[in-house]
């Protein structure tokens, strides 16, 4: 008997409209799985903050590198008479697809079956897994080379693997300099940012083979062509070696089946056309409905994210070709929560997401307290409105209040997503869901009373006017205030309030006419 989507629903939540299903399984609306994976940090974003930013050398690293590729982002965008247009088009297209997520998905799996891959769908972290696990147990092989991926960060592949007895090789430079270091990936796009270059010769020199043993050359300069050049012997006899190649994929498209993946090093282009199995892990928003639509795309990511007009390398490939490349491929399509996602009118846009990391690298919180601060994989504006919708705002609870409000990040970004609207969302959504009331609550509760009645508003105004005397002329009123205004007043001068309101002057100037 065929199993239907519906029997393979657990809960008895409603469908998200556009939730993809496919004839034997269903992608459905719970939330990315505690334990496992890496949408969630043990501390909460203050604390975790708060470290960082006594470290000096981190932040002089980060300030670097983020102003370096913001100036080069900056001047290709510049280059581009249409850059309005294709910003829109990227974001139109992306609001489209996801409307009709379902049938595209569902067309992707015939492409791919059609050229002789086969497709998984993966409702979570631990079945994404376990997929994969046993995918690479049957080739009998215990070792595997990695093309960078966010997905695969995203639940914790690599620990799975490792507790299967698989050894999983990351090849892009960045991540490899994060494995080797026992580290964890600090930037969407520069896994490594906030390492400089002496760090990342002594990581080199202290776990590659080649610079281990007696008479080993020791002698590695931190040059970053030296630096390259080291990690491409190392890269280069795992990449001989390998039998199976994981991947994630930067697009799919939905009318031939394609993937694709672009970089900058050629590092994935070895592992997608040298080993024998190809496993691909696609969370199920990557997808694009026609090979047309990658044309915006592929405009909109490399400026946006290395600041260049065309990034080095754009793999594609459509199930197996007969004695050329894998002979054997395999697609994980991920929900891992993006159909919960898919189900919030306004939050759904952080779908759309490229990971260009634009918004990162103009982000002043991003800048000052590097990525682990936000604990998820997925750092800076954009992880601080995915993450706590993967995982579910309660998880996440303190990501939406890191940022400014700036809005630089809905400006740079590629396709014009409103960050900030959706972190006051977020932002909503978590004090609504609290249980008791929170001194923040209390106060805003209170000043929606004061507000709303005019009475109580001028006595306010009054008792303000009283601060402003107690100031005794000084610029702002003193910063300390007892509980519960202290939380706010700890981190922020309480601006003293004018000699004269508003509306006092209004009368005094209109005599009371309106
Ligand atoms: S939210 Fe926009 S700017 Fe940020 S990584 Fe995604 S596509 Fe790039």
């Amino acid at each position: 008997m065929t199993t239907t989507p519906e029997d393979l629903r657990t809960d008895q939540t409603p469908l998200a409209p556009g939730a993809p299903r496919s004839g034997t399984t269903f992608l459905g609306l719970p939330t990315a799985p505690r334990g496992v994976g890496h949408l969630r940090g043990d501390r909460s974003f203050p604390d975790a903050a708060r470290d960082a930013l006594r470290d000096g050398q981190l932040r002089a690293n980060l300030g670097h590198a983020t102003t370096t590729i913001r100036g080069k982002r900056a001047r290709v965008v510049a280059e581009l008479p249409d850059w309005a247009q294709l910003r829109a088009a990227g974001s139109a297209l992306k609001t489209a697809t996801m409307a009709r997520l379902d049938e595209h998905l569902e067309e992707l799996e015939r492409q791919v079956t059609a050229r002789g891959g086969t497709v998984h769908w993966a409702r979570d972290a631990a079945e994404a897994n376990r997929i994969v696990t046993e995918l690479v147990q049957a080739t009998g092989s215990d070792e595997v080379v990695k093309v960078k991926s966010m997905a695969t960060q995203e639940i914790g592949l690599n620990e799975a693997l490792e507790a299967a007895g698989i050894t999983a090789h990351e090849t892009d430079l960045a991540e490899l300099i994060v494995q080797l270091g026992d580290d964890k990936p600090s930037h969407i796009l520069v896994p490594a940012i906030h390492k400089n270059r002496a760090e990342i010769r002594e990581i080199f020199l202290r776990t590659m083979p080649q610079f281990q043993g007696e008479g080993a050359d020791r002698d590695l300069p931190d040059e970053p062509r030296r630096l390259a050049m080291a990690a491409r012997a190392h890269l280069r006899e795992r990449f001989l070696r390998a039998r199976v190649a994981i991947s994630g994929a930067n697009f799919a498209v939905a009318e031939t089946g394609t993937l694709a993946v672009v970089e900058s090093e050629g590092n994935g282009r070895m592992c997608l056309t040298l080993p024998e199995t190809l496993i691909t892990v696609m969370g199920i928003e990557k997808l694009v409905p026609t090979w047309r639509d990658l044309e915006v795309f592929l405009q909109l990511l490399p400026r946006s994210s290395t600041g260049e007009r065309m990034n080095p390398y754009t793999s594609t490939w459509a199930g197996v070709t007969p004695g050329d490349g894998p002979q054997d491929f395999h697609l994980v399509l991920l929900d891992n929560g993006r159909t919960a996602v898919l189900a919030d009118e306004v939050g759904r846009q952080a779908l759309h997401c490229i990971r260009c990391s634009a918004c990162l690298n103009v982000c002043p919180v991003y800048e000052r307290t590097g990525g682990h601060s936000y604990g998820s994989v997925y750092p800076g504006p954009i992880g601080a409105i995915l993450s706590p919708q993967l995982t579910g705002v309660e998880d996440n609870a303190s990501l939406p209040y890191a940022s400014s409000l700036c809005g630089a990040c809905y400006d740079v970004c590629p396709v014009a997503i409103d960050i900030p609207s959706v972190l006051v969302h977020l932002r909503a959504e978590h004090v609504e869901a609290q249980e008791k009331p929170t001194a923040e609550s209390v106060a805003f509760r209170a000043l929606a009373t004061a507000m709303s009645h005019p009475r109580l508003w001028r006595l306010a105004q009054r008792a303000a006017s009283l601060g402003r005397l107690l100031s005794r002329g000084k610029p702002t009123m003193p910063n300390a205030l007892p509980f519960p205004a202290s939380a706010w007043t700890r981190s922020r001068d309480l601006p003293t309030p004018p000699a004269e309101t508003f509306t006092s002057q209004w009368a005094r100037e209109h005599g009371g006419r309106k």
